[in-house]
């Protein structure tokens, strides 16, 4: 836990998120500032700055957050399509530093991305 990550704060409590979904290694919830009609955040318990942070140790972990993912955009009914997505670095445009994986879906998307 990182006492100033806004994720770590939503994880303890200190902060509301309209969660969707917890287990012991995962959590999803709400996007505060939705850019499809479904846009969700996948994060994982631990605090891993993002992607370029992860471990071999983290193998297991990311495979749940993706099956996490998968599953709620069936819950959600997205099965049309719907697009996974981590930044990495702020030129990627990762504004939170703790790791996460955007579900978004219920639009046609372009690409590539922006
Ligand atoms: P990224 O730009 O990939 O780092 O994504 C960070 C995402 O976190 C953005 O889509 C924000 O809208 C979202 N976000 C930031 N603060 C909150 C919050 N308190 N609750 C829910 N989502 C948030
Ligand atoms: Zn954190």
């Amino acid at each position: 836990m990182s006492q100033d990550c806004i994720f770590c704060k939503i994880l303890r409590g200190d902060i509301p998120a309209s969660l969707l979904y917890e287990d012991s290694d995962v959590i999803a919830f709400k996007d505060i500032s939705p850019e499809a009609p479904t846009h969700i955040l996948v994060i994982p318990r631990k605090h891993i700055s993002g992607p370029a942070a992860l471990t071999e140790e983290d193998k297991d972990l990311m495979g749940k957050l993706v099956k996490v993912g998968v599953d709620l955009a069936k819950e959600f009914g997205l099965s049309d399509g719907y697009r996974l997505v981590m930044n990495d670095g702020k030129r990627a445009g990762q504004t939170v530093f703790h790791l996460h994986m955007h579900l978004l879906g219920g639009r046609t998307m372009t690409w590539p991305p922006g």
